[in-house]
């Protein structure tokens, strides 16, 4: 079955699509969260940052850039929030993996509700230990 990004790249349905290049595609998000939002993603189906390809996910983040230097010229932008959810977990609601460009404007009261921590220096070792040896 067609995500429902595929399906706007398909042309199926309806969404005002503000660029697109042979594998990715940029539309305004139906329900913004800030003067300009808009959506990215890729032609090809990839779920998320897990299973895209490398070169893939380069040609999305090229869109990403030149969209977010149209936003901040057409708009005045004030700032650019980039935002990618992976898994339910982290909001994702569309599994076709895509970039939020979300324009930000001093004073919006568009909040982003990430809470830091205090953590031991012994947990910090333990993640730092893991992660190292991980990373492939
Ligand atoms: P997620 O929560 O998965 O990171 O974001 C999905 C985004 O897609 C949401 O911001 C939502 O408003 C947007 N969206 C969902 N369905 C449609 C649609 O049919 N058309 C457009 N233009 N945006 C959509």
């Amino acid at each position: 079955m067609k995500t429902i990004f595929e399906k706007i790249s398909d042309r199926e349905i309806p969404a005002l699509i503000v660029y697109e290049n042979e594998t990715t595609i940029a539309f305004l998000d139906i329900a913004p969260i800030s003067k300009g939002h808009i959506v990215v993603t890729t032609k090809k189906p990839y779920q998320n940052i897990y299973d895209i390809p490398e070169q893939a996910l380069g040609e999305l983040l090229n869109t990403v850039k030149k969209v977010s230097i149209a936003c901040k010229k057409v708009f005045q932008a004030d700032g650019i929030n980039i935002i990618n959810n992976n898994e339910p977990a982290a909001n994702q609601t569309v599994m076709h993996i895509h970039f939020h460009v979300i324009p930000r404007y001093i004073g919006d009261k568009v909040g982003f509700d990430f809470p830091h921590n205090e953590v031991s220096d012994d947990a910090k070792k333990e993640w730092y230990e893991l992660l190292r040896s991980n990373i492939v």
